[in-house]
């Protein structure tokens, strides 16, 4: 995680959102990422004196969840937002910004925390709730299956 090691592949400066747009401007960064896992590049490695192959992968994104939304067909306009707590995702309308607001992280704090008795700083409650289980592997891939099922029908029609 250090900044020497991030890689800005897109910047894109419109007004309006691309919306599924942006796959166009994607399309030779999946293209190349494709080549660099299954392939992968000769290269030069500096500190040995030797070539090898590299190869490479994408392991994480940072957007904004417009962004996020557009690019893993997870819906960030509804109330069960949150990308980590999925279907137990506790959620308010915020009246005047017109938008829900993913709320109920405390909860993943230990329960000696200060902020989970914090009223003043949130909502007026205390919170104490359990986490959501982490999923394994198998269940985010389903899950990921019937986001991706649902993705295709909003955009068939
Ligand atoms: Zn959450």
């Amino acid at each position: 995680m250090k900044q020497c090691f991030f890689f800005l592949s897109v910047l894109i400066n419109s007004p309006k959102g691309l919306g599924n747009k942006i796959d166009v401007y994607l399309q030779p960064l999946i293209e190349e990422l494709k080549e660099l896992f299954s392939i992968g590049l000769q290269t030069y490695d500096a500190f040995t004196g030797e070539m090898f192959t590299l190869k490479a992968a994408l392991l994480w994104t940072i957007s904004d969840f417009p962004a996020y939304a557009i690019l893993t067909g997870w819906s960030t306009s509804s109330g069960k937002t949150c990308p980590r707590c999925v279907g137990d995702t506790k959620s308010c309308w915020l009246k005047h910004g017109r938008k829900f607001c993913c709320i109920g992280h405390r909860r993943f704090l230990h329960k000696s925390d200060r902020m989970c008795k914090d009223k003043i700083s949130f909502d007026g409650k205390m919170e104490w709730g359990e986490a959501p289980k982490l999923l394994s592997g198998m269940e985010m891939l389903q899950q990921l299956d019937g986001v991706l099922t649902e993705y295709k029908k909003k955009k068939r029609s």
